[in-house]
Order: C-alpha cells, then structure tokens, then sequence
C-alpha cells in the first residue's frame, strides 16, 4: 500500500481569493479532507469528484470531535494510505493547533507538510481598513489568545506586559471574554482612550464591525450584538480604518451569500461575476454532466453529421461534449464547414469559438423555444438537422423542425446527474441560515436542489431565489419555490442583474 501523508492546510480567513495556490492544488488532489467550522467553504470548488468529506468542526461550546480524537482521526486515515488534506481557518500554525496535530503525526511516523494560510489576525483588520503597523503608529503587533484554556489557575496571560506593549494588540477567540479583557488592559495602565475595532467574520460578505474605546468598547459589541469568529483589534491603528475601509462598500450584491449550484466546471463562471458584484459566491455543484460514451451513438451522429445541413447545440455543455468527442476521434473540425450551426445562447456560442467555430444563428432570446423560432425562416423542407444536446431535452424543437418538412436526428450525447455529494454541507448551511440566495441556471439545478432538500423545507427560512429564464423559473415554480428574481435577459449576466435589481427594490422599500 502506497504510504498516506497528511497536508495540515490554512484555508485563509473565508475569501476565497485568499486561499493559496498550494493549498488549491492541493484540495484537487486530496482523497480526504478533514475540515472544520471556520474553513473558508470556497475549498469545495477545488476537490475533485468523489473525494470523501469529513467534518470534525468545533463551535467553542458544542465539539462534535475532541481534539484526540482528530487527531487519531488523521492518523488513521494516513495509515490508510490517503492523501489527506486537514483543512483549517486561517493559518494552521496561529491558534489552529496545528503545532498538536503534527506532533501527533510526527510521533506515528506519518509524512506531513504544513501549507501556511493567510491568518485572520492580519487579514481580518485590513478587510476593516486597518494596517496591524504603521510607521506613525507602531513598531510592533502581538497576536493574543482571548479564549484562555479552561484547565490553567487564574490567568496565563500577563496583562500587565501587554498593556506596556507599544505595538497593536491583536486579541483572536476575544469577543466573550471582551469585557475582562478589555478591563485589565486599562487597570495594568493602557489608556480608556485607546482605540479598538471588533471585526466579526471579515474577509466574508457577512463582515461586521464596530469601533471605541477599551472604556466603551464592551458595551458596543453587545449592542451590536457582534459574536463568533471576530478579530480585536486594539491600538491608534484602528484610528486609520475611517480612511482605508475598502471600496467595495457600494457594490450592489455586497453582503450576500450566494450559492451557485451548477456543476463543479460551470460554476466558476457565475461565481466570478457575482463576486465582482460584491457577493460572496459559494460553489455547490448539484448536478454532474456525464457523457455519452456509446461509440455507435457517436458513429450514427457524425455519420448523419456528414450528410446534415445543420448542426444545433441547446447547451454549453452540449458543445463541450462534442468538441471532446471530436478531438478524441482526431476528427477535423473542418469536416463541418458544410453546416450552419445553430446555438442557444451567446455562452453556448462562446464554447464553440474555443474550436474557432462561429455559429450561424443566435436568436435574441436565449431559449429552445426562441431558438426552433428563429430557424423556421432559414429551413426548407427536406433539410437534415443534428441536434446534439442532454437526454432529457425540450422536445419543441424536435418537433417544430419536423413540423415544417425537416428531418431531425436527436442525439442524447450527455445526461444530467444529481450530485449528492455536497448534501450534508448545505443542509448545515441551510441550517445555520448562512445562504442568502440560490440560483438556478438550468432546471436541472433546480430539480437536484429539491432532491438535495428531501423533506426539509423548513430549512429555507429567508433564502430566496433567482433564475436565469422563464424555463428554469417555471420548473422552480412548479416545485412550489418562490422566485424572487428571474432574469430578462437568459444569461449569467442577466441573472446577476435580476438579483441587484430586487436587492435595490427591497431597499428602496425599506427606506
Ligand atoms: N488559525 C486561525 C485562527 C484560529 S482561532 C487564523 O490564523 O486565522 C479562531 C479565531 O480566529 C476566531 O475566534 C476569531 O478570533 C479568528 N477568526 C478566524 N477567522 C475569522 C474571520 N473570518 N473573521 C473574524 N475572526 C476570525
């Protein structure tokens, strides 16, 4: 058996531009990962497919693992023989126990590497505008456990060092403990002046914060309610946050968590524009493309193909499949430079040109529907068409084209799976009302996500809805979802839009 090896990796503080390319490349190729509660959740977007999930997260007060037990955990899974990746918030080594597991591991001979993650002790202030040094400011910053183990007599942490620090205190695990911590600060001689900014689940679109004094500042968390994970910052830094906030303050989607559901190779596209939104986009592939792999299906479609006056693709991934399928065989795409080639949608046509194919027909509304509709004028009787498109497909255009005289050939060159994978970890996100938004970009998605959600509607709470067509919206509807933006325009773009659109109608309602 080939030996296992554990990859202790910091995940960043939860933007997903802030994991590193290691640990990326490493989550593509890991057989196991082990993550916890303050993983940054963009990971899932880089595993590949069928690598096993295992959740060991901690919330202060409720361990669903104790610390033992992961890290025997870790160890069986090395003896195993995997390659397992033990993902955690931030960085590994700050406050991550990281330093434990790896003694655990080095102590039973199992082969591991530390792959450093931007810690949130550093990247959670600048998210709020708050460099830990300045020149003007200080010298120095000291990163500090607010959260003091529970087994030690009295304090382990010496207040009155810290307070004659001159550098910026950097408090993690604080925000309970604020008030006492806060206090001794000031009684070991810190100014009550000294500024302090708790930042509550920067670097995410759930970022809060708030600013004062260690005199005012336990009464300003409370008020604002600000709880788990969050930074404290104290020191005349904080003072540089009212010029450095970031600028993406006034994006239209900033603030909302977006789940993006289309396949894992898809969903890249839709989760980039919504972030330029502001968003934060969370990739959870309901759905899987698989091929079809009969070789006589492929036969009989390009041997009428050779034949055909047209060539119709209703999907990106229609496109793919068949570009794949044509590079396998060595087939040369100008072997179709009889054809005319219909395409959905501008992304569907967008697939082609990657093979230097331009489609002939794009119809102003991207829909199968609109698609029959613009071919009608451009077909005679007597025309041979392919259409080469999923196995469960709009049988209008079918039937439209044969309607007028032509002779259709439908291949079902790929299915739609639902992806069950990722159940489990949106059901708890579901839960924890931690999505905003679901969108639906086909209605494949759609019917994965009701699959995916069994029984549990009452998981839905607040999150809402959005579409990318009428199509898509009509088989939500069907399912008893309420849609509460559908896009005009049937693109990703469109849909992105739909969702700015209601998030500004509901806050010109509000105001
Ligand atoms: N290894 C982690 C820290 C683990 S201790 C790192 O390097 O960042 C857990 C503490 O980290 C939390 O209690 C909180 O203080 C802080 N933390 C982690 N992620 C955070 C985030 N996104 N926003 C605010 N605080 C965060």
């Amino acid at each position: 058996m080939k030996p296992g090896i554990v990859f202790l990796v910091g995940s960043g503080p939860g933007d997903p531009g802030l994991l590193t390319v290691r640990a990326v490349e490493l989550l593509g190729k890991a057989d196991v990962v082990v993550y916890d509660k303050l993983a940054n959740f963009s990971f899932l977007s880089h595993l590949r497919p069928g690598v096993e999930l295992i959740d060991v997260g901690k919330q202060s007060d409720q361990h669903t693992m104790t610390q033992d037990r992961i890290n025997m955990r870790l160890v069986e899974l090395a003896q195993q023989g995997k390659r397992v990746v033990r993902l955690k918030g931030g960085d590994p080594y700050v406050f991550g126990r990281g330093g434990e597991e790896a003694e655990v591991l080095v102590a039973h001979n199992i082969p591991f590497e530390v792959v450093s993650g931007v810690t949130s002790s550093i990247a959670v202030p600048a998210s709020a505008g708050i460099p830990v040094t300045h020149r003007d400011h200080c010298t120095s910053f000291h990163v500090i456990t607010g959260h003091e183990r529970a087994e030690r007599e009295g304090s382990a942490i010496d207040y009155a060092v810290l307070a004659a620090l001159p550098g910026t205190l950097v408090f993690l695990m604080g925000v309970k403990n604020l008030e006492q911590i806060a206090r001794q600060l000031v009684s070991q001689g810190k100014s009550p002046s000294t500024p302090v900014a708790v930042i509550e689940r920067g670097c995410t679109a759930r970022q809060r914060q708030v600013i004062g004094t260690l005199e005012t500042i336990a009464q300003v968390v409370t008020d604002a309610k600000i709880g788990s994970p969050a930074v404290t910052v104290v020191g005349t830094v904080v003072g540089l946050s009212s010029i450095l906030s970031q600028t993406g303050l006034h994006l239209p989607l900033r603030g909302q968590r977006v789940l993006v559901t289309r396949t894992r190779k898809q969903a890249g596209r839709l989760s980039e524009k919504l972030r330029a939104q502001g968003a934060d986009a969370l990739e959870i592939p309901l759905i899987r493309i698989e091929p079809n792999l009969d070789a006589s299906l492929w036969d009989s479609l390009f041997s009428k193909l050779s034949q055909a006056n047209w060539l119709v693709f209703t999907s990106e991934n229609g496109v793919d499949i068949f570009l794949e399928q044509m590079r396998n065989r060595r087939q040369d795409v100008r072997s179709l430079n009889a054809l005319r080639i219909a395409a959905v949608g501008p992304a569907t046509a967008d697939r082609l040109l990657v093979a230097g194919l331009v489609a002939d027909v794009v119809p102003t509304v991207f829909t199968v529907e609109a698609l029959s509709q613009t071919m009608l004028p451009l077909v005679t009787p007597g025309m041979r068409v392919v259409l080469a498109r999923a196995d469960i497909a709009n049988p209008e255009i079918h039937s439209t084209l044969v309607s007028v005289g032509c002779l259709v050939d439908d291949f079902p060159i790929y299915r739609t799976l639902p992806e069950p994978a990722f159940h489990a970890i949106l059901a708890d996100l579901l839960r924890q009302g931690e999505i905003d938004w679901i969108t639906f970009a086909s209605s494949s998605t759609v019917d994965a996500f009701m699959l995916a959600l069994g029984d549990h509607r009452d998981l839905l709470g607040a999150t809402q809805f959005a579409c990318i067509g009428p199509v898509t919206a009509q088989t939500a509807r069907k399912h008893g979802l309420p849609i509460a933006a559908e896009a005009k325009v049937y693109t990703l773009d469109g849909l992105v839009q739909a969702i700015g659109d209601n998030l500004s109608a509901s806050s010109e309602v509000l105001s």
